[in-house]
């Protein structure tokens, strides 16, 4: 784990900057909070087990260790900046640095959502793929959603990991532990996550008949090649 506390200077530097666009902070800090609550009303998370962000500025707003619907404010919120660094006194999820390579990996990502949803562990306990059983599989970008190795929470194994499987698609499963969805926007992250766990709930009821039939890579080219012209489902 790397140091937490920031240089006195730097903290100092830091706020003069954010202080002059204090407007938008309070607002991407009242939206942080209002989508965790939303991640816990979909039952996407429960007690402190999810962990969430939004980018910001050159860094990210994210929750809170120990966060749970009732605790989350956005006072607690936490501002980690590109030096992966925070202000003294306030604590980032564990998971910082896996929500930290996420954005680094994608400029078009503006959100992450980190779960460890019912579905999702059923599925990542098994640390195998979620293949590509229903079309709706493809809406994470390819023909299944990977699953990395399992690895201690927090750690940077781990979070090499998971930004490394979301350069090429926008969700995936994490062995023994949970999933990760990213977005464009924090709307889009969310129901990357309950999309996935919808998924992951179909393919594990369908398992009751045998392991279900697989799209072909030709049905997911023509899925591809329709959803990008539509929109359909993103
Ligand atoms: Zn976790």
């Amino acid at each position: 784990m790397r140091s937490i506390a920031c240089a006195r200077q730097s903290a100092s530097l830091r706020k003069v900057k954010r202080i002059m666009t204090m407007g938008s902070e309070t607002a991407a800090r009242a939206r942080l909070v209002q989508a965790y609550k939303e991640v816990v009303g979909l039952g996407l998370t429960e007690l402190s087990s999810g962990n969430i962000s939004l980018r910001y500025g050159e860094g990210m707003l994210i929750s809170p260790t120990g966060a749970t619907g009732e605790t989350i404010n956005e006072d607690n919120v936490v501002y980690v900046g590109p030096d992966d660094r925070w202000e003294a006194g306030l604590r980032p999820s564990s998971e910082w640095e896996l929500h930290a390579r996420v954005y680094r990996c994608g400029a078009d990502t503006n959100a992450v959502v980190h779960t460890h949803s019912d579905f999702c562990v059923a599925v990542a306990c098994h640390c195998k793929p979620l293949p590509g059983f229903h079309y709706l599989v493809g809406v994470f970008g390819g023909d299944d959603v990977p699953c990395v190795p399992y690895n201690t929470f927090g750690s940077e194994a781990l979070a090499i990991d998971v930004a490394e499987a979301l350069k090429a698609r926008t969700a995936c499963l994490m062995g023994n532990h949970g999933a990760t969805a990213r977005g464009p926007t924090m709307e889009a992250a969310i129901k990357g996550a309950h999309r996935l766990e919808i998924c992951c709930r179909q393919y594990i009821h369908a398992l009751a008949l045998g392991e279900p039939r697989r799209l072909t890579p030709t049905e997911f080219e023509d899925f591809h090649r329709r959803i990008g012209t539509s929109g359909y489902a993103k």
